[in-house]
This record gives C-alpha cells, sequence and structure tokens, in this order.
C-alpha cells in the first residue's frame, strides 16, 4: 500500500525552492478549467507556468473545443489580475484522439479508473514530459490530481515513470516531475468555489466517449 502523501512532497519541493529564492519553469498539463482554477491559484506564486492543453482522450471535438475555449477564458482571467511578467502562458498540442483510440483498442469496457485510464495517465504525461524536456521546462506535472475519483498514487506514478523515460532517452535531463495530489488542504472544494466564481463550464464525465457512455448508463438506470 502506498501511503506517500504527496501533497507534503509538492511543499517540500516548494519550500526547497523557496529556500534559494528560484521560481523555476513548469510545463502543468491541464484538463480543463475547473481542474486548473485551484492548481493555478496555487503554483503561480512558486513557478512560472505554461499550461500544456493535450487531451487527445476528449474524442468528441466540440468537447474538446469548449474546455479548451474555457481553459484560455480562465488563464486570460488570472493574467489580467497579476503583473505581465507573472503572466500565464498556454501550450496547446495538435489534436490527435486517434492515438487515444489506438492506445484505448480492447480496453473500450474498463472501469472508469482501471486499465484504460492508467494508459491514459501515461500517454498525457509522457506527451507532458517529452514536450518539457524539449521546450527546456525544469518541472512538469498534471492538474489531475484534484479528482476525488483519481488515484493520485496511479498518476504520481505515471510522472515518475515519464521523468525516468525522458532521463534514460536524455541522460543530461534535469527535467523534474513535480509530486502531487491537488484535492487535498481543501484543493477540490476551492476549485468548486473557483468554477462558480468565475462561471466555468463543468462537465459531467472524464473526458473519452467510454467514460461519457458510463455517465449516461448510471443516469439511466437511477
Ligand atoms: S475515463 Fe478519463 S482517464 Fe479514463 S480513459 Fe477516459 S478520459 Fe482517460
Amino acid at each position: 500500500m502506498n501511503n506517500i502523501n504527496y501533497s507534503r512532497e509538492t511543499e517540500k519541493i516548494i519550500d526547497r525552492n523557496r529556500e534559494t529564492g528560484e521560481v523555476p519553469t513548469l510545463l502543468l498539463h491541464a484538463c480543463c478549467a475547473p481542474c486548473s482554477s485551484y492548481c493555478l491559484e496555487y503554483l503561480r506564486e512558486y513557478f512560472m507556468i505554461t499550461v500544456f492543453y493535450y487531451n487527445p482522450n476528449i474524442t468528441d471535438a466540440a468537447e474538446y473545443e469548449k474546455r479548451k475555449a474555457e481553459e484560455k477564458r480562465l488563464i486570460a482571467e488570472y493574467n489580467s489580475q497579476v503583473d505581465e511578467g507573472k503572466h500565464i502562458d498556454i501550450m496547446e498540442a495538435p489534436y490527435d484522439p486517434e492515438s487515444f483510440l489506438a492506445m484505448a483498442k480492447g480496453l473500450e469496457d474498463a472501469p472508469e479508473g482501471g486499465e484504460r485510464c492508467m494508459a491514459c495517465y501515461a500517454l498525457r504525461l509522457g506527451k507532458t514530459a517529452e514536450t518539457a524536456y524539449k521546450c527546456g521546462f525544469e518541472y512538469f506535472t498534471t492538474t489531475l490530481t484534484i479528482s476525488p475519483l483519481k488515484s493520485a498514487a496511479k498518476l504520481n506514478e505515471a510522472g515518475e515513470t515519464a521523468e525516468e523515460h525522458v532521463l534514460t532517452e536524455h541522460p543530461e535531463s534535469h527535467l523534474k516531475f513535480l509530486p502531487s495530489d491537488f484535492k487535498k488542504k481543501g484543493g477540490f472544494q476551492r476549485s468548486i468555489e473557483l468554477s462558480h466564481k468565475y462561471g466555468l463550464y463543468r462537465q459531467n464525465y472524464c473526458g473519452c466517449e467510454f467514460s461519457k457512455r458510463g455517465t449516461e448508463l448510471h443516469a439511466e438506470i437511477t
């Protein structure tokens, strides 16, 4: 049983950087504006953040665009509150749901939180790590640990594996995965408050067509 307090691990890294006066660069994979709201509010004080919108798992193109537009609106709102030097950037990867569907082949009926989701985390964090390395970021992580429906241990494991892969391929790399459990310390509750405050669109399913199907089925039988 993995009992690591990932929230504490984030704090330790922040404390170390504060002691040395560093404000490192961070590529933050984000799935949607509601999940980003608290993560950005928390992290923007300690990192120079670029949001990485890479979500081929959102297989419905209209839904993908809607979530992306909300992400951009939130970032613009946050940027309007601070000096330009503290602005959050956004980087979008090409939209390729085919890569997700190829990965999910044979796992369509896996339950949420099961094998398909582990592969989905690995796909998104792998791409984030690779992009962070290529673009010279110091840290990378994801907003996904804010979800009470997702295992922080599994997500952090996927992040660590992605970091190891980059280090194996590029031994000179100093890229680091930032461990997290953003739902802790009232993070999830704060994301709900911020979503209301900024009128953010909050979807009722994770992202892929299989999770949407599961939500619809649940609604039909309840
Ligand atoms: S349910 Fe969510 S995490 Fe799991 S495969 Fe679908 S989009 Fe990815």
